[in-house]
């Protein structure tokens, strides 16, 4: 009796066989290395790039004819991408969209950053997205990003994951020394303007020269990709952690990487377009760049780039973008926050996601009585319980945390407001935004068969 009346929960181990059990496992060990090639938009463009025209994906050409099946991408300036799949019905019933977003919190440079004191140069820094200060301090970083120079040329530098390459730090005070620091706030005791890296401590030999540590890097620099400190004026460099993704628990049940928030969407949403077959409606699975700080400029999910595409689709069908949009549904594909057990006031039991208990679904984000959310209608929830359902996909119904302590967002409500039937789908995390965030392997597997389970039924 009760188990037709009443809602239970039940880990995702004890629904699965042992054959179900590795082939997540399996899967992950796929993820675990998207997470090590691909710790920056850009690097993820690249990623996914490579492993679309492996897949047969073709970049898309507005003035082409496509037929059912035919699989094409676009590349938004090297920091998002979008992918599609034509389907038997091409865009006539509206398109299947699943939206997750591949930029991560982490530590920026300045425009000016190199500088000297005490004998040590350092990097000035600007953090993106909401990082907590106190966890960047004390452990090594690596140094991503892009030099474009005057001439056209754009310097890719990655320096900091092969174990033979030097990392980088951001120093913290001792505990000895700490009798202030530890009486303040967190957010007073780590500011922004303290975050400054450490990337040399050895000068030029030079007895004339004023800023012989400062040179010293400069010179480095200059030898191995021949920029000048102007160079820096027109560089994206970002520091993220230098470590890889590991197993984590004696069961290796668990995986800590850095930017799970949102490779952990990103990855199965990129896997199940490419093992979507040919679907009756056209799907498409984006990658988007910016939505840590809002999903702003060109390439976040703010900009139109993803309803032009839509445009460009039903143009081919004789249709209406905007007829199009209003038939289509969409996955906005991001993380939730996992219950956590050594923080149980922060969450509310009952309406809390688990690791573990399958990808979460949230009809409702925002904060503060549930401002700046999307709120997806009943109808939509009760669709996507029907086709989670129907394919044996494990999920959850996940709330962010208890009312009123805070909230978060994601491109949910950008994406609705073209009209789209939108809902919030994705794996809970633990320590999410932290430099070391975990996730469960069978919840990543799940969120894989619930984007195809979309895009296919
Ligand atoms: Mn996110
Ligand atoms: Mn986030």
């Amino acid at each position: 009796m009760s188990e037709k009346l009443l809602t239970e929960r039940k880990h995702a181990f004890l629904q699965l066989t042992d054959e179900e059990v590795k082939l997540a496992d399996d899967f992950c060990e796929g993820y675990k290395n998207f997470l090590d090639e691909a710790k920056t938009e850009r690097e993820a463009v690249d990623y996914a790039v490579a492993a679309a025209e492996a897949n047969g994906f073709v970049p898309f050409d507005y003035t082409a004819k496509y037929n059912a099946g035919d699989k094409v991408y676009v590349n938004v300036h090297g920091k998002s991408i979008m992918l599609a799949v034509i389907g038997k019905n091409g865009t006539k019933n509206g398109v299947r969209i699943s939206a997750a977003h591949i930029d991560a919190p982490r530590v920026d440079l300045k425009p000016i950053p190199l500088y000297e004191a005490n004998d040590t140069a350092m990097f000035k820094t600007h953090y993106y997205g909401g990082i907590r200060k106190y966890q960047w301090v004390a452990t090594p970083i690596a140094m991503h990003g892009v030099f474009a120079l005057k001439n056209g040329e754009v310097i890719k530098v990655r320096i900091g994951e092969d174990d033979k390459d030097p990392v980088f730090c951001i120093t913290d005070l001792l505990p000895h020394l700490a009798q202030e620091q530890v009486t303040k706030t967190l957010a007073a005791a780590f500011t922004g303007e303290d975050l400054n890296i450490t990337v040399g401590s050895r000068p030029v030999r030079d007895e004339d020269e004023k800023k012989a540590f400062k040179m010293n890097v400069m010179k480095l620099l200059n030898d191995k990709y021949g920029i000048t400190e102007d160079d820096f004026l027109s560089a994206e460099i970002e520091f993220v952690p230098a470590f890889k993704s590991r197993d984590v628990g004696f069961d290796r049940s668990l995986i800590g990487a850095y930017g799970h928030d949102d490779r952990v969407c990103s990855y199965p949403a990129l896997q199940a377009i490419f093992d979507c077959g040919v679907p009756e409606d056209t799907c498409i699975t984006v990658l988007a760049d910016k939505e840590e700080i809002g999903s702003t400029g060109n390439t976040g999910l703010q900009g139109h780039w993803l309803a032009y595409f839509v445009e460009d689709l039903a143009k081919m069908d004789g249709l209406e973008g905007r007829h199009v949009l209003c038939k289509s549904t969409c996955l906005s594909a991001d993380v939730t926050a996992a219950y956590d057990p050594n923080y149980p006031s922060a969450f509310e039991a009952n309406n809390s996601a688990y690791v573990n208990y399958g990808v979460g679904v949230s009809k409702y984000t925002g904060s503060r009585g549930k401002s700046g959310t999307n709120d997806c209608n009943a109808e939509f929830v009760a669709k996507v319980r029907k086709v989670f359902d129907d394919a044996g996909v494990i999920w959850q119904m996940a709330e962010l945390g208890r009312v009123d302590l805070g909230g978060g967002g994601t491109v949910a409500l950008l994406i609705s407001k073209l009209g789209v039937d939108t809902i919030d789908v994705g794996v809970p995390v633990l320590s999410m935004h932290s430099p070391f965030e975990m996730v469960s392997k069978l919840d990543v597997y799940e969120a894989y068969k619930g984007f195809k389970a979309f895009f296919v039924n």
